[in-house]
């Protein structure tokens, strides 16, 4: 039950503590371009990592608010351990000492750069959680999506985390993908896999429907008319038998976990917490003296790297966007009715000193709809709710 006590009576807007932050650190290298992928991330070798590390430092000196109380921290990519483990303890290092003690850190790793040695140094320098890219543990599907590991690196990475004691390891996987032409067989598959992953010492999953991303290799070879997505049938079988064959639950549209290992940061996220994004492409979500912004850093690293050099106290921004109360009222609503955990629009609305509730029919709509349901002035979404989830977008946001 590691995470379920952050989160009282199971209840979303419980994360909610005004004058909690996380921090969201991008690094967008990759070793390769996997087929399928769409994220900002560049091939770089070497990797600049002590000027990308120094800088990441840099920025969070500079634009850090004066009273933050940091909970989480979350190393993203791209591929986090493109950095070498000099940079990211120095990141870990600087950033660290103003961090809470109860802190959850994560960092994304990609199976074939877990060693021994390296997940020894990623455990004493605070890492809480590691999240594993290993999308399938079948070699033509890893091979069909550009990734870099096999079967056995991803079972060697998992083993060696666990007995690094590593309590918190997640692992993303990809469902969807379909190399043979073969629907049923890719369902069997999938089977299997869930399968495998229950008897794994891991607490927390990803599922992910593989799509098909403009531009990517995977979206030209099906341009030119090879299938690459199973059938629909196939798709909703993939994902009905998730919880059940892979023994955790699901609390958010794509993620599932054991004995409530969910993610803070993610569910604080979700919650409408503020987040500080550190790096090239990094995101954040600002609060402060009533003003709510969505920041996006230059997306280029090479321009952002510069930016942030040249004009340390600027925000090196390619993108600020000041919300309206009612639109960032909106957005909480429909990232609460993604989890399956219970929610209070009402509590909602006073955390942003709103006094009325203008979707208030409309969640009620959903209810009707039986994408929602309520009791005692809380909403939850329903199994319904989840598959249909954009439904109840265009319900809040009519
Ligand atoms: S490792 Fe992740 S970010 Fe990098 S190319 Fe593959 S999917 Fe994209």
């Amino acid at each position: 039950m590691k995470n379920l006590h952050f989160l009282k009576a199971n209840q979303l807007e419980a994360m909610y503590i005004p004058g909690d932050w996380g921090i969201y650190i991008h690094v967008p290298f990759c070793v390769r371009r996997c087929k399928y992928c769409a994220f900002v991330s560049t091939v770089r070798r070497p990797v600049p990592d002590w000027e990308y590390a120094r800088d990441i430092c840099t920025q969070f000196e500079m634009q850090k608010p004066e009273k933050a109380h940091w909970t989480t921290l979350y190393l993203g990519g791209g591929t986090p351990t493109t950095l070498s483990d000099e940079a990211l303890v120095y990141i870990l290092d600087y950033i660290g000492a103003s961090l809470d003690s109860d802190v959850e850190i994560t960092l994304e790793a990609n199976p074939e750069h877990v060693t021994c040695e390296r997940a020894q140094t990623w455990k004493s320098a605070g890492i809480t959680r590691i999240s594993l890219g290993i999308q399938s543990f079948e070699n033509d599907m890893l091979q069909f999506l550009g990734r870099g590991h096999d079967r056995s690196a991803a079972l060697n990475a998992i083993e060696i985390l666990a007995q690094s004691g590593f309590e918190e390891i997640s692992i993303d996987l990809i469902y969807g993908a379909n190399p043979g032409n073969d629907s049923a067989f890719e369902v069997t598959r999938w089977k299997s896999t869930l399968q495998l992953v229950k008897t794994l010492p891991v607490v927390h999953l990803s599922c992910y429907e593989l799509t098909l991303e403009e531009n990517t290799p995977l979206w030209s070879v099906q341009k030119k008319g090879q299938p690459i997505l199973c059938d629909e049938d196939a798709i909703l079988e993939m994902m009905a038998c998730i919880e059940e064959l892979s023994g955790m639950s699901q609390y958010e549209i794509s993620n599932y976990s054991r004995d409530g290992y969910f993610s803070r940061h993610n569910v604080s996220c979700w919650a409408g917490l503020p987040y500080l994004g550190l790096g090239a492409a990094a995101h954040s979500l600002v609060r402060s003296e009533g003003v709510i912004e969505r920041r996006a850093n230059l997306s280029n690293v090479r321009k952002w790297m510069l930016a942030l050099e040249n004009e340390p106290k600027q925000f090196s921004l390619d993108f600020c966007e000041k919300l309206t109360i009612e639109t960032h009222l909106a957005e909480r609503l429909m990232l609460a009715a993604r989890t399956r955990f219970w929610w209070s629009p009402e509590a909602i609305a006073n955390s942003l000193k709103c006094s009325e509730l203008p979707f208030m029919n409309n969640l009620m709509t959903a209810v009707r709809e039986g994408l929602l349901e309520t009791q005692g002035g809380l909403f939850r979404t329903t199994s319904k709710g989840i598959r249909l989830n954009n439904r109840i977008d265009e319900l809040i946001f009519i």
